[in-house]
């Protein structure tokens, strides 16, 4: 049924399409001897390159986890592509023109990705042309306040959603292609209309240069969403866990500096790469996570001697630095590339620019220093260094930070730089690094997640009667990390007397520190904003590191947050004690004789009739809260 596309023609894709450059799209490459180059696996994760590339006979293999190919293969695995469909991509790449053999029939329908794709590309050139549009004016307004002039516009892209809502749908449709498939492809929601109206729109590329998605900034004030910037929805293309703003752009210059720049939003790519900063990307849509962190090892390679610069550009003030916090909390491995980018201003690259030029958005990348040396100063910054026992409290604190980095080389170094910022003795400090890296290994032996890729707990203090923060990705804990937050970020949309929460919903102690702080801040109706207020109501200094860590992580929510949102986590939180409370019940039900102790059965009984509807009713106001 289907054409097959001429053979020849295969032949030449193959010849003609050389591997070292497919692969190096994806994957650092670097001389290996022999006339092989080598890299890190993109198929399996490792840290030392066991990915090898032989041009010479046109095949790739991976000594880690066996795969392995030529050019064709490789393309079918890294993007799931067909066999035509990775021939098909090649041949555009080199310039060959296919023939698909006539018997068999017509040409056969490209696969679905491909269409997307194709419809992702037509897209693109749509929305930027409509941008010089009458309709656009207020997204050339909002490109113009920020430096961008129409040819930095045009090199990146920038786009424009008209307003109508059929406008792209229409399009697309007459150009052949199927609402399910512009559905599929996030383009159009199910109601058959436009999925971006009225907004301003970056096409975002995957590291081969297609696009694969948009990201979207409200700039009408009656927009309808909300939410100052949108994305595409999860599709087979767009993944927004492995996409990264700007890659297409940076991705040469981050193999070959060894260094990747991460900014927050589309403006600031765009300013770093006009100000000369061409290695910076940034996440769309969600926080910098592991899978980012991978796809820049791998674009970066691993030497030995250097491994690679990855600088996060914050701002200064404690949401910055809780960001980086949480960026300590990830992979590792990771760590010991990452640097922190700090402006004092407090201005993102992009305000940067504008006020400061381009030369300044230069000098905060220039003055990144290792996320280590951050933390461990804003640690130590908590302390009264001139005294004796401030000294050892801040040791106290600072000790399992440097404990807990897995790259043992890298201990000695950042205990005896501990040791001079203390001003003590090197040899003391070493021995409670020590201790602090056994304890912390005992902590965790027991209980190593699924994939044995644990956040370092952070104990910033070694006595037992503080709380010890819990783990950000303990699902366990989910319900109540996102009320903890909610009651940190939106405490507004809370009905009185916090939504019937009580600190006992909290089972763990450091969430319920935070609750406690929330009621003590709000009791004691002091000046300043709410969360200073919240942190300053908190007894321990991990829990206000907890609070702002809760005030910067973003609510799984589209948009802006509603209190229908709080409602449904406060009474599914109140679910789980109902819950609780109903098992142990019964499990004590269980244990009574109710012909023996009958009264106490039946006091018993009652009381399980009553938490039975008080579940009903909690289940009912959580469940109805999201319809
Ligand atoms: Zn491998």
């Amino acid at each position: 049924m289907a054409g097959r596309i001429n053979d020849e023609d295969i032949t030449a894709v193959r010849d003609r399409a050389k591997i070292e450059d497919v692969i190096g799209a994806y994957v650092a490459l670097r001389n290996a001897g022999g006339g092989s180059l080598k890299g890190l696996c993109p198929f399996h994760d490792e840290k030392t390159p066991s990915f090898q590339v032989t041009p010479s006979r046109g095949f790739f293999y991976c000594f880690g986890c066996g795969e392995g190919g030529d050019v064709i293969t490789f393309m079918q695995k890294i993007d799931n592509l067909s066999f035509a469909e990775a021939i098909e991509r090649l041949a555009d790449r080199v310039g060959i023109q296919l023939r698909y053999t006539e018997d068999a029939g017509p040409r056969p329908e490209p696969g679905l990705r491909s269409r997307l794709m194709d419809a992702h590309r037509q897209a693109a050139e749509f929305f930027a042309e409509q941008l010089s549009g009458p309709d656009a004016i207020a997204g050339r307004q909002f490109l113009a306040e920020r430096g961008f002039d129409r040819e930095s516009a045009e090199r990146f892209g920038v786009g424009f959603a008209p307003r109508s809502g059929r406008a792209l749908a229409d399009h697309l449709r007459g150009r052949g292609f199927r609402d399910t498939e512009l559905v599929a492809a996030g383009l159009v929601r199910e109601n058959g209309y436009d999925f971006f109206r009225g907004r301003l729109l970056w096409p975002i590329r995957d590291s081969g240069r297609q696009v694969v998605g948009f990201g979207a900034r409200r700039i009408f004030d009656d927009d309808r969403i909300p939410a100052k910037y949108i994305n595409t929805p999860e599709t087979d293309l767009y993944k927004k866990s492995q996409v990264l703003y700007g890659l297409d752009l940076a991705r040469k210059q981050i193999g070959k500096k060894s260094q990747a720049v991460i900014v927050e939003g589309y403006t600031d790519v765009m300013a770093a790469h006009l100000s000369g900063v061409d290695t910076a990307v940034a996440s769309c849509g969600t926080a910098f996570g592991d899978d980012h962190a991978r796809l820049l090892q791998r674009l970066m390679g691993n030497h030995d001697a250097f491994r690679g610069e990855v600088i996060f550009t914050f701002d200064g003030d404690a949401a910055g630095q809780a960001a980086a916090l949480k960026v300590f909390g990830g992979d590792q491995n990771f760590i010991a590339q990452t640097y922190v980018a700090v402006e004092p201003t407090g201005l993102d690259p992009c305000d940067l620019r504008l006020q400061h030029g381009e030369a300044a958005v230069r000098e905060l990348v220039a003055r990144r220093v290792p996320l280590y040396r951050f933390v461990m100063n804003n640690v130590l910054s908590q302390y009264d260094l001139d005294r004796a026992d401030g000294r050892l409290s801040a040791l106290r604190a600072a000790a399992p930070l440097v404990g807990s980095i897995r790259d043992t080389g890298l201990v000695g170094g950042y205990a005896r730089e501990l040791a001079g910022l203390l001003g003590m003795d090197p040899e003391e400090v070493r021995q409670e690094v020590m201790r602090a890296a056994s304890k912390a290994s005992r902590h965790t032996a027991g209980a190593q997640p699924r994939n044995g890729n644990s956040a370092p707990e952070i104990e910033a203090s070694p006595k037992d009667d503080l709380p010890k923060l819990p783990d950000p990705r303990d699902r366990m804990l989910a319900t109540e990390r996102e009320t903890a937050k909610l009651l940190v970020q939106a405490p507004h949309l809370f009905r009185p007397g916090w939504d019937g929460l009580s600190v006992d919903d909290f089972t763990h102690p450091a969430y319920a520190a935070v609750f406690t702080s929330a009621e003590k801040a709000l009791a004691q109706q002091g000046a300043g904003d709410w969360i200073h207020r919240i942190a300053a109501a908190a007894e321990h200094d991990q829990i206000r590191t907890l609070i702002a860590s809760l005030a910067v992580e973003p609510l799984p929510v589209q948009g802006e947050v509603e209190d229908r949102f709080v409602v449904a986590h406060s009474a599914g939180l109140q679910l789980l004690t109902v819950m609780r409370q109903i098992s142990e019940l019964k499990s004590r039900l269980q244990r009574t004789n109710p012909v023996e102790s009958p009264t106490k059965y039946n006091q018993m009984f009652s009381e399980l009739v009553v938490l039975e509807a008080r579940r009903k009713e909690l289940q009912s106001r959580s469940l109805g809260a999201l319809d």
